[in-house]
C-alpha cells in the first residue's frame, strides 16, 4: 500500500481517455490483494456503523472464535469464506452488517503450550507457581497467540476488527461469574462426587465428548473369590484385575438361579482379607462372564452406582497419576497400574485362584488429545444440571423449528437426539488456564459462591476465604459467546441490535460441544435463541478421502494454496463446498484461477475501447425496440443470473450460486456478448453507436463485479477502482445506505432482478444463433478448414420464425464463422459434397466443401478416423463379453463402455454419411 488511493489516482476520471496503458497484460493476484484489505479496514468498511440508513435491515454472525493457539487451517478457510460471501452480499444489500470476531482461550491446548515452552527451560509450571505461570500464558498470547488474526485478513474476510472479543478478555469473564452464580442461586451448578474421566497425564477430568472409545484386543481374567465359611466360592470375570484391590461387593442378578443361593453371603477377597457382601442387582448382565461380577465403586462409574444403592464401601486403590495407593496394600502401594495389574494376576495363580484367561476383545477409552488410557476416578468436581435447560431447546425446536438447520437432514436429528440423552456436564477443569470458578471456601469448609473476593468476603463475613483452584471447561465460556461477545450482562446496543444472529455457521463436529450449549444459554439468558439457522459446511478431505488431522500430516495449508493460485481462485472453491464432504484437488482451484484470468482479460478489452463510455446503469434499465438482440439478450441473462444467485444465497446454496456466475461470466459475458459486441465496440469511428456499445458493454461488466464481489472480493475491486469515472464519480453506485462514503465495491448495491427484462423470446432467439455458430465452427473443425477460409453457410429451415432470426442476423453469422454468404431457405439446398448438421427447430445447415478442401485426402483422412474406431469398438465389446469383467466392474463402469460403444457406433454413420457425400 502508498497512498490510500494507491494505483487509482492515474487514472481518475474521464479525462484520461486512454485506460489502456495503466492495466497490465497479466493479472496479479498478490498485488490486488495487498492493495485493498488494509484500505477496507481503515475506512471503516467492516463495521456496521458504515451504514447511515437508520431503518436499515441488520445481519450479524458471530465467527466460531478459532483457538488463540491455532493457525489457519482449510477447515478455517472453508467457514470464513461463507460467512464472508454472506456478510458481503447482505453488506451491499443495505442491511447494517455485524460480522465478530474472536479468539478462545482454549483451556487445554494453552496451558500445554507453555508448559512445553517452560520443560524446554528446564523447569516446570509447579515451580514458577500459578501466579507466575498464568502471566507467562498472558506473555505468550501477546507475543505469539492470535497468529489466525493475521491470516485471516489474507482471506479478505470483512470482519469488524474493531469489536474483536478474547473468551478471557475482562468483560467476557463477566459474564461467566454472572452465569455462574446465577446458575449456582438456581441451584442448577452443584458440587458433587463423581467417578469422572481422569487423564493421568493431562492431570484433568475430560468430559465425554474429550474421550474416544478405541477398540482393543485384550484379555477376560477369571478370579476366583472363595467363601467365608469356605464351602464354595465364585467366580467374576474382569479386564482389570488390579482393581479388585478395590473390591467391596460381588453382585449377580435377583434372577439368576446359579447364584440364588448365594445372596447375603461374605466372601473373602484374597491378597487383602478383606470381607465383601455378595448382593442381588438388576443391572448385572447374567449373560457377560460368568453371570457374577466384582464391584469396585471407586473405579467403575456402572459400580459407583451399585455401590450407592447397596451401600458400599468406596475405596480408592489407583490415584490420579494411575499409581496404587496405599489402600491397595503395602505391596502395591506406588506401583503403576499395568505392573499391579500383572502382579495381581501372579498372586491369584499362586494361590490357584486363576480360573482362567481368555482373549477378550473391547473397547477402551483414552484421551482424545493425549491418547493416554482414561483413569475412571471418584472426585468431587463441579456439575451443571442439564434437564431444565435441555427441555426448553427442545420445546423450542417443537414450537418454532428453531434453530433451522441446513441441511435438515440429517443434523436436526442429530441435535435434537442428543439433547435428548443429556447428562450432567463437568464443567470443572483441574488446569490454571482459565475462568477460575468464582466459589470461595471458608476455613470450615462453607462454600460461597459471588461474582468477587470482596462479594465473596462480604458474604462469608471473613476474609479469610480460599477460592477454589480449579478452572472452568472452555465451552462454559464458549456456550456464551453470541451475547457475551456483544457486551453481556451490561444492556448494550449491539445486544439490542444484533441479537439474536442470523445463522450460525458450523462443522458438524461441534454440535453438542457448542451449538447446543448455546442455545440453550441463550434461552435462558437472552430469552431467546442466540441465531435463527444453523449451517453445517461439508468437510475437505485429503485427495485419498481422508480427513486432514495434524498427526496425520495430510493436512493442505490454505496459505500456500492462496501463494499459488490467489485467494479468490481459492475462495471460489472453498464457497462451491456448501455442505457437502470433498475431496481436495488443486486442479479445481486452478480452474478458478483460470477463471480469474478470465475475467482480468474480458475486463481489460473493455477497458482498452472504453474512450468515451462511462459506467451508466440508465442503459441496462430498459430494453427498447431499438436494442440488438444480443443486448436484449445479455440484460435477460444477467437479471435470471442475479435472480438465480440471489435465490441461491437466500438458501445458502453455494455450489449453486458458484456455478450459475461462473456459467454466466465465462459463457454468456465473455464467449459470446463480448465476440457479439465487439464489431460496435472497436469500431474506428466515435459514432454515437460505438459509445452506446461501449457504455453498455463496461456497464454490464460493472454489474457483473458487482455480482463477484461477495466470493471475489479482491480482483473485482481492483477492476472496479480501474473502470472509466473511478472512483469518484461512483458514489451513484453505492447502495443509498452508503452514500458519501469513500466508494468501494464494497458497498456498491447488489444487482437487483429487474423481472421486466428477463426476456424469453431474445433468450430463444440467442440460443438458435449460438447453435447455429457452434455447428458451423465444428464443422469447420472436423473437416480440416483453414480458419483463414471464408465458407458458404447454407441454412434451411421450415420454421418462419427461425428464419427471420437467421436473417437479421447474417452480419454477426458471417463474423462469428467467418461466412462468405449466409443463405437462409424454407428448404435447405446445398449440393451433395456438403458437411450438414440438424439444428434446434428442425433447421438444417450445410457447408458445401467443394473447393475447400481435397476431397481425396479428406476420405483418406477420415477413413483412417473410421478404422480406429472400429478398433476401439470391438475390444470394449470383447471387454463386456468376458464374464469375469461383467460379473467384477461397478455399474458405472459398465455404463461407461455402452455409452462409448453408442458414441461410436454414431460418429461412425456420420463419417459414413461424410464419406459418401465427398465421392
Ligand atoms: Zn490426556
Amino acid at each position: 500500500m502508498t497512498t490510500d488511493h494507491g494505483q487509482l489516482t492515474t487514472d481518475n476520471g474521464p479525462q484520461t481517455t486512454d485506460q489502456s496503458m495503466e492495466i497490465p497484460k497479466q493479472y496479479d493476484p498478490k498485488q490486488a490483494e495487498q492493495n485493498h484489505y488494509e484500505r477496507w479496514e481503515k475506512q471503516g468498511y467492516f463495521a456496521p456503523e458504515i451504514n447511515r440508513d437508520e431503518n436499515a435491515p441488520v445481519y450479524s454472525i458471530v465467527i466460531p472464535p478459532p483457538n488463540v493457539t491455532g493457525s489457519l487451517h482449510m477447515g478455517h478457510a472453508l467457514q470464513h469464506t461463507m460467512m464472508d460471501v454472506l456478510t458481503r452480499y447482505k453488506r451491499m444489500s443495505g442491511y447494517r452488517t455485524l460480522w465478530l470476531p474472536g479468539m478462545d482461550h482454549a483451556g487445554i491446548s494453552t496451558q500445554l503450550m507453555v508448559t512445553r515452552e517452560l520443560k524446554k527451560e528446564g523447569t516446570s509450571r509447579h515451580d514458577v507457581g500459578r501466579e507466575r505461570f498464568v502471566e507467562r500464558v498472558w506473555k505468550w498470547k501477546k507475543e505469539s497467540g492470535g497468529q489466525i488474526t493475521k491470516q485471516m485478513r489474507r482471506e479478505g474476510v470483512s470482519v469488524d476488527w474493531s469489536r474483536e472479543k478474547f473468551t478471557m478478555d475482562e468483560d467476557l469473564s463477566r459474564a461467566v461469574r454472572e452465569v455462574f452464580v446465577r446458575l449456582y442461586e438456581e441451584g442448577m451448578i452443584y458440587r458433587g462426587n463423581r467417578i469422572v474421566n481422569w487423564c493421568p497425564n493431562d492431570q484433568t477430568v475430560l468430559s465425554d465428548l474429550e474421550v474416544e472409545k478405541v477398540p482393543q484386543a485384550g484379555k477376560l481374567y477369571y478370579l476366583q473369590y472363595p467363601a467365608k465359611n469356605g464351602e464354595r466360592s465364585v467366580t467374576v470375570a474382569t479386564t482389570r484385575p488390579e482393581t479388585m484391590l478395590g473390591d467391596t461387593a460381588v453382585a449377580i442378578n435377583p434372577n439368576d438361579e446359579r447364584y440364588r443361593d448365594l445372596v447375603g453371603e461374605t466372601l473373602l477377597l484374597p491378597l487383602t482379607g478383606r470381607e465383601i457382601p455378595v448382593v442381588a442387582d438388576e443391572f448385572v448382565d447374567p449373560e457377560f462372564g460368568t453371570g457374577a461380577v466384582k464391584v469396585t465403586p471407586a473405579h467403575d462409574p456402572n459400580d459407583y452406582e451399585m455401590g450407592v444403592r447397596h451401600n458400599l464401601e468406596q475405596i480408592v486403590v489407583i490415584d490420579g497419576h494411575a499409581k496404587m495407593t496405599e489402600a491397595a496394600g503395602a505391596e502395591f502401594a506406588g506401583l503403576d497400574r499395568y505392573k499391579a495389574r500383572a502382579k495381581v494376576v501372579e498372586k491369584f495363580e499362586e494361590l490357584g485362584l486363576l480360573e482362567k484367561v481368555v482373549d477378550y476383545e473391547f473397547s477402551i477409552s483414552k484421551c482424545e488429545r493425549c491418547k493416554a488410557v482414561i483413569e475412571p476416578l471418584i472426585s468431587t468436581q463441579w456439575f451443571l444440571r442439564m434437564d431444565e435447560l435441555r427441555d426448553e431447546a427442545l420445546k423450542l425446536l417443537a414450537r418454532e423449528k428453531k434453530p433451522q438447520f441446513v441441511p435438515e437432514v440429517p443434523y436436526e436429528k442429530v441435535y435434537s437426539s442428543w439433547l435428548e440423552n443429556l447428562r450432567d456436564w463437568t464443567i470443572s477443569r483441574q488446569l490454571w488456564w482459565g475462568h477460575q470458578i468464582p466459589a470461595w471456601y471458608t476455613k470450615d469448609g462453607e462454600i460461597i459462591v459471588a461474582r468477587s473476593e470482596e462479594e465473596a468476603c462480604a458474604k462469608a463475613g471473613s476474609e479469610e476465604l480460599t477460592q477454589d483452584p480449579d478452572v472452568l471447561d472452555t465451552w462454559f465460556s464458549s456456550q456464551l459467546w453470541p451475547f457475551s461477545a456483544m457486551g453481556w450482562p451490561e444492556k448494550t446496543k449491539d445486544l439490542d441490535t444484533f441479537y439474536p444472529t442470523s445463522v450460525l455457521m458450523t462443522g458438524r463436529d461441534i454440535i453438542f460441544l457448542w451449538v447446543s450449549r448455546m442455545v440453550m444459554m441463550g434461552l435462558k439468558f437472552m430469552g431467546r435463541e442466540p441465531f435463527a439457522d444453523v449451517f453445517v459446511t461439508g468437510t475437505i478431505l485429503d485427495a485419498q478421502g481422508q480427513r486432514m488431522s495434524k498427526t496425520k500430516m495430510n493436512g493442505i495449508d490454505p496459505l500456500e494454496v492462496f501463494d499459488k493460485y490467489g485467494v479468490d481462485a481459492t475462495r471460489l472453491k472453498l464457497a462451491s463446498v456448501g455442505s457437502t464432504d470433498i475431496r481436495w484437488n488443486d486442479k479445481q482451484v486452478e480452474s478458478y484461477r483460470n477463471f480469474a484470468n478470465k475475467i482480468w482479460n474480458a475486463a481489460r478489452f473493455a477497458l482498452l475501447n472504453s474512450e468515451g463510455a462511462t459506467i451508466d446503469p440508465e442503459t441496462l434499465s430498459a430494453a427498447g425496440p431499438g436494442l440488438a438482440l444480443h443486448d436484449r439478450w445479455i440484460l435477460s441473462r444477467l437479471n435470471k443470473t442475479t435472480r438465480d444467485v440471489r435465490e441461491a444465497l437466500g438458501g445458502y446454496q453455494f455450489h449453486e450460486a458458484v456455478q450459475t456466475l461462473y456459467h454466466f461470466f465465462w459463457d454468456d459475458f465473455c464467449d459470446w456478448y463480448i465476440e457479439l459486441t465487439k464489431a460496435d465496440v472497436t469500431a474506428g469511428e466515435a459514432t454515437p453507436q460505438r459509445t452506446a456499445a461501449r457504455t453498455r458493454l463496461l456497464t454490464v461488466l460493472e454489474q457483473a463485479l458487482r455480482l463477484l464481489h461477495p466470493f471475489m472480493p479482491y480482483i473485482t475491486e481492483e477492476l472496479w477502482q480501474r473502470l472509466p469515472g473511478a472512483p469518484f464519480n461512483f458514489g451513484q453506485l453505492l447502495h443509498p445506505a452508503y452514500r458519501g462514503a469513500e466508494p468501494t465495491i464494497m458497498l456498491a448495491a447488489y444487482p437487483e432482478v429487474k423481472a421486466a427484462l428477463i426476456d424469453d423470446d431474445a433468450e430463444w432467439e440467442m440460443q438458435a444463433l449460438i447453435d447455429l455458430i457452434t455447428r458451423v465452427r465444428n464443422i469447420r473443425s472436423e473437416m480440416n478448414i483453414k480458419p483463414s477460409e471464408p465458407v458458404p453457410v447454407l441454412i434451411g429451415s421450415p420454421d418462419e420464425k427461425l428464419r427471420a432470426v437467421f436473417s437479421a442476423n447474417k452480419n454477426q453469422i458471417s463474423r462469428l464463422v467467418r461466412a462468405s454468404e449466409v443463405s437462409v431457405k424454407e428448404e435447405l439446398e446445398a449440393p451433395q459434397a456438403s458437411a450438414r448438421a440438424v439444428l434446434v427447430g428442425g433447421a438444417e445447415v450445410a457447408v458445401p466443401l467443394a473447393g475447400l478442401i481435397d476431397f481425396a485426402q479428406e476420405r483418406n483422412r477420415l477413413s483412417k478416423e473410421k478404422e480406429k474406431l472400429r478398433v476401439e469398438s470391438s475390444k470394449l465389446e470383447a471387454q463386456l463379453a468376458n464374464p469375469q469383467f461383467a460379473e467384477r466392474a461397478p455399474a458405472e463402469k459398465v455404463n461407461e463402455i455402452r455409452a462409448r460403444i453408442a458414441d461410436i457406433s454414431q460418429r461412425t454413420a456420420q463419417l459414413d454419411q461424410t464419406i459418401e457425400n465427398l465421392q
